[in-house]
């Protein structure tokens, strides 16, 4: 299958893409976490990216598009992969329907998860995740790990990611209502949207979104 899946920041797209990754079987790619992974190892692409992440703006379309093409284009994601963080404008969207188009195939669906807003600001305020494996991911009292600071999965150390500031946090809401919300008509356009309630428990949300690909497409 190839699944976008898309919200605003903090409604759990990263949460549920790894249930969901796991479940069908698919790669998870998510340029938020290429993204940080070129940060950590100090490449170039990492030094382009982090300033914009950190205002709370999106990287520019031709860093971006050409490095989650390079992903798609690896041997695990032949067969599917759920996108998660991508595309997150029209022009990107539009990138992805001409690669998909090249290799002659189409995409199955796009989940948007939806969150009220206040909710998303509480939840990322919060947010903790692990430096292992961003996957962990802990909130400091909706899901609070046994011991403060450690991963319960790994042990490994759970921090605060820079753009999680109050400040960046409602700079990365309005980008999101600007530049990627056009998407979802976008993919309503294609038939393709399927709208998640993202409330409740992390494996409630992952039933649901389980159920409408299985009933769907
Ligand atoms: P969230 O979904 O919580 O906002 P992500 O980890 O997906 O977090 O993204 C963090 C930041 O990485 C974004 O605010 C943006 O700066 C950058 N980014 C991620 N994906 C893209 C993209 N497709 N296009 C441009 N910038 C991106």
């Amino acid at each position: 299958m190839r699944i976008v899946l898309v919200g605003p920041p903090g409604a759990g797209k990263g949460t549920q893409a790894a249930y969901l990754a796991k479940n069908l079987v698919i790669p998870h790619i998510s340029t938020g976490d290429l993204f940080r992974a070129n940060i950590s190892q100090g490449t170039d692409l990492g030094k382009q990216a982090k300033a914009f992440m950190d205002a709370g703006e999106l990287v520019p379309d031709e860093v971006t598009i050409g490095m989650a093409r390079d992903r798609m284009n690896q041997p695990d994601a032949a067969g599917g992969f759920l996108l998660d963080g991508f595309p997150r404008n029209v022009s990107q969207a539009e990138a992805l329907d001409e690669a998909l188009k090249e290799d002659g195939v189409t995409l199955d669906a796009v989940l948007d998860l939806e969150v009220p807003e206040e909710e998303v600001v509480k939840r990322i305020a919060g947010r903790r995740i692990c430096r292992n494996d961003s996957s962990h991911v802990f909130h400091v009292s909706y899901s609070a790990p046994k011991q403060q600071g450690v991963c319960d999965v790994c042990g490994g150390e759970l921090y605060q990611r820079d753009d999680d500031s109050e400040e960046t946090v409602r700079k990365r809401l309005e980008v999101y209502h600007t530049q990627t919300e056009p998407i979802i008509d976008y993919y309503k356009a294609q038939d393709l949207v399927v709208t998640i309630p993202a409330l409740g428990k992390v494996e409630e949300v992952t039933e649901r979104a389980m159920a409408a690909l299985q009933g769907g497409e």
